[in-house]
């Protein structure tokens, strides 16, 4: 997925640049990367950050770095940002989203122009380095965003720094917010609006699908007016946004409680106690708990002091490994019990089949789940939020895999909460993961906790609506 930060100050914006982009680190594992504009040029540093967390990585290069401007990344893929000598000028810039037809556009530009890139680990060309030969091509930064915004399959949301203030843009159907921020003598854009109470940000504009805005220290400017149609992530508000954040104005953890209300609602299971699986469960959890009148109680807790985040490295064995280490069982509070827990989704489950035998190991009588989003039947194709994982891989598609055998073709009635096939479906993922019971949110549930019409909600993960 990736998350960028963008300032323009009347003074130094180094400060705020690094703890904003330092608030987007739950949104990726691999590249973090800041650049800021002064009188002498850009300052740019970029860093690994698959071992050690963002702010570590940054500590010494920031008392290197000054200027009144200034752009921040988390990148789950490719090293940003990039600093770009261009005829439009000089500029540096940083991109979230993922380029599907990179391949035909990368040609285009050989055929067209006898360009050529930096090479990737990999023999990969840099998606960033992609978008901005495709923008520099044009006669004008907002002609070139636009270009970028129009020519890929995928998403594009980007912030562009140049001598004169930064450009934000948000992608065509809006699918990773943007959102401005205001305070005095500074302006700041952001995919998390998290990172603003701590700076003193209060939110003043919230991009929509397509716009793209110009701003410096004083304000900003509209510079393309945003689309009819919305295509917003609602993982977001599920699972990988912050529980602080808002996307069209709308709360992050207000909405896993209605989630986990909606859940609530319509359940009733016996149980002893409500939990949720560490982080993001625990809004969904909270939310049931309060609607059902049962106790939330933490039979595992996060060891937080040196596994704080959420997402994890690349290597799935590592990752096994990382997810089994930072949750402890709290044995006097599973043994005997029938416990109910809220998960954000069941993604592969592998995961959660260790967290359950933990659970059973520990004496749990019974093990509940009640995930706050239907199964996941399709893989993202409009992020690189799955980029990893096959489709295959989804608990659902081995459940329909086991339960088929062949070719399932049309995935359609797995979707539908009403078939006879979901329903198989379901018991053959509770009956891998060795739960009690297994009960999906629903879809309409879900986009009715978001707040938001179905039609500006993208929904691609579980019925493949596009
Ligand atoms: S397919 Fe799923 S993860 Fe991807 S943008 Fe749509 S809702 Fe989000």
């Amino acid at each position: 997925m990736g998350g960028l930060f963008g300032v323009a100050a009347k003074t130094d914006c180094v400060s705020d640049l690094f703890y904003g982009t330092d608030y987007h680190s739950h949104l990726g594992t691999r590249r973090g990367g800041m650049a800021v504009k002064n009188t002498d040029g850009f300052i740019r540093f970029i860093h690994n950050i698959e071992n050690t967390q963002f702010r570590s990585k940054f500590e010494t290069d920031i008392t290197k770095m000054y200027g009144p401007s200034g752009i921040g990344i988390i990148s789950d893929y490719e090293d940003q940002p990039l600093l770009i000598r261009s005829k439009l000028g000089d500029f540096a810039i940083v991109t979230v989203g993922v380029i599907k037809n990179a391949a035909e556009l990368t040609d285009q530009l050989f055929r067209q122009d006898s360009h050529h890139f930096a090479e990737m680990i990999g023999g990969e060309i840099n998606p960033t380095e992609l978008v901005a030969a495709l923008i520099s091509r044009q006669p004008t930064f907002e002609d070139g965003i636009r270009s970028v915004q129009e020519s890929i399959e995928g998403s594009c949301s980007l912030l562009l720094l140049t001598d004169q203030g930064i450009y934000a843009a948000r992608d065509r159907l809006g699918r990773t917010p943007v959102i401005l921020g205001k305070k005095e003598g500074a302006m700041a854009a952001t995919l998390e609006t998290c990172a603003f109470p701590n700076l003193d940000y209060s939110i003043e504009h919230f991009l929509g699908p397509g716009e793209i805005v110009f701003f410096d220290a004083d304000g900003y400017e509209q510079r393309v007016p945003p689309g009819d149609r919305l295509q917003i992530c609602s993982f977001l508000w599920v699972y990988y946004g912050y529980p602080a954040s808002s996307y069209e104005g709308i709360n992050v953890e207000t909405v896993r409680y209605r989630c986990g209300a909606t859940l609530a609602r319509k359940d009733d299971t016996l149980i002893d106690l409500v939990a949720g699986i560490p982080d993001s469960g625990t809004g969904h959890g909270l939310g049931y708990a309060g609607e059902s009148g049962i106790a939330f109680q933490r039979p595992f807790v996060k060891y937080t002091p040196t596994w704080p985040r959420s997402f994890m490295p690349q290597d799935q064995r590592i990752r096994d490994m990382v997810a089994k280490m930072k949750l402890i069982p709290v044995r006097e509070l599973i043994q005997g019990q029938r416990l109910l827990f809220c998960e954000d989704s069941i993604v592969r489950g592998t995961q959660l089949q260790d967290t359950i035998q933990r659970l059973l190991e520990s004496g749990a009588q019974e093990v509940h789940m009640r995930p706050a989003c239907p199964p996941l039947v399709y893989s993202c194709k409009f992020l690189n939020f799955s980029r990893s994982r096959s489709e295959m891989d989804l608990a659902a598609r081995k459940a329909i895999r086991k339960l088929e055998r062949e070719d399932p073709g049309d995935l359609s009635r797995f979707a539908d909460p009403d078939s006879s096939e979901y329903h198989d479906m379901v018991q053959a993922i509770a009956q891998r993961l060795n739960l009690t019971t297994l009960k999906y949110q629903r879809l309409d549930d879900l986009v009715e906790a978001i707040g938001l019409p179905k039609e500006r909600v993208c929904t691609f993960c579980w019925d493949g609506a596009e």
